[in-house]
Order: structure tokens, then sequence, then C-alpha cells
């Protein structure tokens, strides 16, 4: 492997090392959690309408989901917010999942939703798994395949993140 890319690739994982010990400590008193992250295809993930997408779904998580907002930060992987939900896990998924499908940046973003450190699916709460943001495949297929470059990906969520509203 190319050695940028492998340092960069090292970062990466320590940075979701920290995020998860972060959130654990974060989250110990708290039921129901919340974590959103941006999906940011390439470098750089941060700055420029990347923070604006940020920016509106911390808002739309708050408007539409009686929660507390507990944590918020940036790292080399990109911005990722952390939130305590008031209302069960099921219901806090299902109103993600519609955060992340109403919108356009909607595509943008990862809303993960846990009770005592386990995750709830997307399936789980009756909606499908999500699709490719060029291609209508399911995003794991094009992920694990391989399928589009990072510059496609990248030029394609520039757009997205263009139409916040
Ligand atoms: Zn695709």
């Amino acid at each position: 492997m190319n050695q940028y890319l492998s340092i960069i690739g090292k970062k990466i994982l320590m940075a979701r090392e920290e995020r998860y010990l972060k959130k654990i400590k974060i989250s110990k008193n708290h039921k129901c959690i919340i974590e959103l992250s941006l999906n940011i295809p390439g470098f750089p993930k941060s700055g420029g309408i990347w923070a604006g997408v940020f920016k509106v779904c911390i808002r739309s998580i708050q408007d539409n989901i009686p929660s507390q907002l507990l944590l918020y930060n940036i790292d080399i992987a990109g911005y990722y917010a952390v939130f305590s939900s008031y209302i069960s896990l099921k219901d806090t998924k299902i109103k993600s999942c519609l955060i992340e499908e109403q919108n356009m940046w909607g595509r943008l973003v990862d809303i993960d939703c846990f009770e005592n450190g386990v995750k709830i699916s997307r399936e789980d709460v009756g909606f499908k798994e999500r699709k490719c943001i060029l291609c209508n495949n399911y995003n794991s297929v094009c992920i694990r395949n391989h399928v589009h470059n990072i510059k496609e990906l990248r030029c394609e969520a520039e757009k997205l993140a263009k139409n916040i509203e």
C-alpha cells in the first residue's frame, strides 16, 4: 500500500478508537444514545460546506428528537456528535432514518442509535439498507466492490451538500 494512505488509514483507526472511548465515557449515565457522523468521501472532511451539513443535521436532530447534545467534535475521520435521547430506542431510530431520508444532505450523514451500548439497525424499524449516492445499488455492495472512484463520489456529495435549506 502507498505509504501516505497507510498513515492516513492508521490515523483513522486511532481516531475511531478515541471516538469510541469518548462515547462510552459520556454515555455511561444515559440510556439511549444517538451518534451522528458525517460520511464524506475523500479529503478534507471538514470546513466549508461539510461544516454546514453538520450544523444543519445537529439542528434537525434537536428539532425532531427530544434529546440533549452531549458532545460534538472533529477528528481526521470528520465531524461527529453524541446525543442522549429521551424517547424509546425504536422511536429514536425511526426519527433518525426519516432525517437521513427526507433531506438531500441526509445521504451524507449516519445517525446510529444505541441502548446500553447495543446498536439498533434500520431493518429493525422497517427501513431498507441505505442506497449508494451515485447508483441504485445498496451502499454496502458499491463499497465492497469499489464500484465508484472517490472523485466521482466526492463530486456527488458536494452537490448534495449544496442543497442545504
Ligand atoms: Zn453505487
